[in-house]
C-alpha cells in the first residue's frame, strides 16, 4: 500500500455529472484509488508522497478510444502526405508489413510517451496487422512496462486484394486462426475488474478488409467472454460507396445486421453517419471515437459530433494513428474537436443558430474525460470522486501557454489556448509523469531507437519494390 496526498490544487475539474470545479482543493491517494478529496485541513497531512499543487489546475486523465500506436514508426511519409483515406491505407500497407514485435513494442511506448505527457492515462489501440510474428502481447507488455492504463483490441484483416479486399494478400490472416489468437489474447490478458490496467476488445480491421462472417463470428466471441467490439466505421465517401456497392446498405445498416450495434461497441469515425444512424446508435448506446485531426488529415470530413450527443449517442476522442494525425497530444485533440465543431456549423445552411456554442470548452474537455470512459465501458475512471481510479492529469496554469488566460478561467483557458503538456500525470495512483518527465522509462535512448527502427522499415520496403 502506498500513499499519495496532491495538496492545494488552485482548481479540481471534476467533470462529474454537474462537472464539478472546485477551489483550492487537496486529494489524498491510497493505493490506487481516491480516498478523499476536499480542504486540506480535513485531510491527512502525510503520505508516501507529497506534491505541492498550489497554481495549478487539476483534470481526471484524459482517455483516448482510438489509435494505431505502431504507425509512429510512419509518420509524415512524403508519398502518403497529401493522399485520401483509401489511397492512404493502399501506400501504407508495403511499409507495415515489414513490421517486427520490437518495432511494435517500441512504437507503442513512444507513442504511450505522447500520450501520457500530454495528460493522458488511459488508451485503446487498435493493432490489425500482425506480420513477421508481431503479437498483441508486444504491446500489452510495452504498456505495461510504461504504466499507462490499456485496452488493447486484437484487430484483423482477413480480406485481401485477390477477394476484393482494400490491403494486399500478404497482410491478410486466416479467419480461423484470427478468432482462436483473440480468444487465446481474451484468457491470457482480460481484467474486467474495477481498476483494471489491461482489458482486451475485439476489432476486425473495417468492413473493407474483414468478411460478413468474421464480424459476425467476432461479436459472438466478444459477448460470450463480456469483452467489447470495435471497428471502423463510415470514415469518408469512399467508405459510404463501397458500403452501398458490396453490401448494398449504409455502414449503419450494416453493422446492425451483424451485431455490431449495443453499449459494448465503439466505432471510430462514423463521420458520414446519417440521422438513421444516429438515432440507432442512440437506441442501442453504441459508441462513437471521434478523431478530428485524422478527419482534417484524410479530408474525410466533419462528424456531425453536436447532433451524436443531442441524439444521446456516447462519444469520445480519440488521437486515431500516428500516420493520419502525427501528433498524438490527447489535450490538442480536444481542441481540435472544439474548433472543428464550430467549423461544421459554420458551413451548414444559412439559418442555424448555434454558432460557437457548438461545443464549449467544457464540452470539449467532458468528451475527452467522461466521453471516452463510457465509451470504453469504464465507470472507474474519466471523473474525479472518492472511490474511482487516481487517474489525473496536473497543468501548471503559471506556465506561458496560460498567460492571461487562467487568471479569468483556467478551464476554458485549458482548452483555448495552445494546449500544454501536462506537469504530472497520475495513472493507478503512481506518478508516470514528474515535473514534466517521464518516470517509467528513459526517453532519449527509446526516441533513438525507435527513430532507427522507423528507418530500418522503410529501407526494408524499399528492397522489396
Ligand atoms: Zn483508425
Amino acid at each position: 500500500m502506498s500513499t499519495l496526498l496532491l495538496r492545494h490544487a488552485r482548481c479540481v475539474a471534476t467533470l462529474d455529472a454537474q462537472r464539478r470545479e472546485l477551489t483550492d482543493t487537496s486529494i489524498f491517494i491510497r493505493d490506487y484509488r481516491i480516498e478523499a478529496m476536499g480542504p486540506a485541513h480535513d485531510l491527512p497531512a502525510e503520505a508516501d508522497e507529497v506534491l505541492d499543487l498550489s497554481g495549478c489546475l487539476v483534470t481526471p486523465g484524459l482517455v483516448n478510444t482510438h489509435h494505431h500506436m505502431y504507425q509512429s514508426l510512419t509518420r509524415a511519409i512524403p508519398a502518403v502526405q497529401d493522399a485520401e483515406l483509401f489511397s492512404w491505407l493502399r501506400g501504407l500497407y508495403p511499409i507495415w508489413a515489414g513490421l517486427t514485435p520490437e518495432m511494435v513494442q517500441v512504437s507503442t511506448q513512444v507513442a504511450m510517451a505522447e500520450l501520457l505527457l500530454s495528460g493522458c492515462t488511459t488508451s485503446s489501440d487498435h493493432l490489425y496487422i500482425y506480420p513477421n510474428g508481431v503479437r498483441l502481447d508486444d504491446s500489452i507488455e510495452a504498456a505495461q512496462q510504461i504504466g499507462m492504463r490499456f485496452v488493447a483490441t486484437r484487430g484483423s484483416m482477413s480480406v485481401g486484394q485477390s477477394q476484393g479486399g482494400l490491403p494486399p494478400d500478404v497482410v491478410v490472416e486466416r479467419e480461423d486462426a484470427i478468432l482462436r489468437d483473440t480468444q487465446r489474447l481474451i484468457e491470457t490478458w482480460h481484467d474486467a475488474r474495477h481498476g483494471a490496467m489491461v482489458q482486451v476488445a475485439v476489432a476486425p480491421c473495417s468492413p473493407f478488409s474483414v468478411s460478413r462472417d468474421l464480424m459476425r463470428e467476432s461479436a459472438r466471441l466478444a459477448r460470450a467472454h463480456g469483452v467489447r467490439l470495435h471497428t471502423h466505421l463510415a470514415e469518408n465517401d469512399h467508405d459510404i460507396a463501397y458500403s452501398r456497392e458490396k453490401f448494398g446498405c449504409t455502414p449503419a445498416e450494416y453493422a446492425e445486421q451483424l451485431g455490431w450495434v449495443g453499449h459494448d461497441v465503439w466505432h471510430a469515425h462514423c463521420v458520414k453517419l446519417d440521422a438513421a444512424g444516429m438515432g440507432l446508435f442512440a437506441r442501442t448506446r453504441t459508441g462513437v471515437a471521434h478523431c478530428p485531426c485524422s478527419n482534417m488529415r484524410l479530408a474525410s470530413g466533419i462528424a456531425p459530433v453536436r447532433r451524436m450527443l443531442d441524439a444521446g449517442v456516447p462519444v469520445g476522442l480519440g488521437v486515431d494513428g500516428s500516420a493520419s494525425n502525427d501528433g498524438a497530444h490527447m489535450l490538442g485533440e480536444a481542441r481540435q474537436a472544439l474548433l472543428l465543431a464550430r467549423v461544421g456549423r459554420a458551413l451548414e445552411p444559412f439559418g442555424c443558430d448555434a454558432g460557437p456554442a457548438e461545443m464549449t470548452a467544457r464540452d470539449a474537455l467532458t468528451l475527452a474525460t467522461r466521453g471516452g470512459a463510457e465509451v470504453l465501458g469504464r465507470s472507474d475512471i474519466g471523473h474525479l470522486a472518492v472511490g474511482q481510479c487516481a487517474d489525473l492529469a496536473v497543468f501548471d496554469l503559471r506556465s506561458l501557454d496560460f498567460a492571461g488566460g487562467a487568471v479569468h478561467d483556467p478551464v476554458g483557458a485549458l482548452l483555448l489556448c495552445a494546449s500544454a503538456k501536462a506537469r504530472h500525470t497520475v495513472v493507478n495512483g503512481r506518478v508516470v509523469v514528474r515535473e514534466g518527465q517521464l518516470t517509467t522509462v528513459d526517453l532519449p535512448p527509446l526516441l533513438e531507437r525507435h527513430n532507427r527502427l522507423a528507418l530500418q522499415l522503410a529501407i526494408t520496403a524499399l528492397g522489396q519494390r
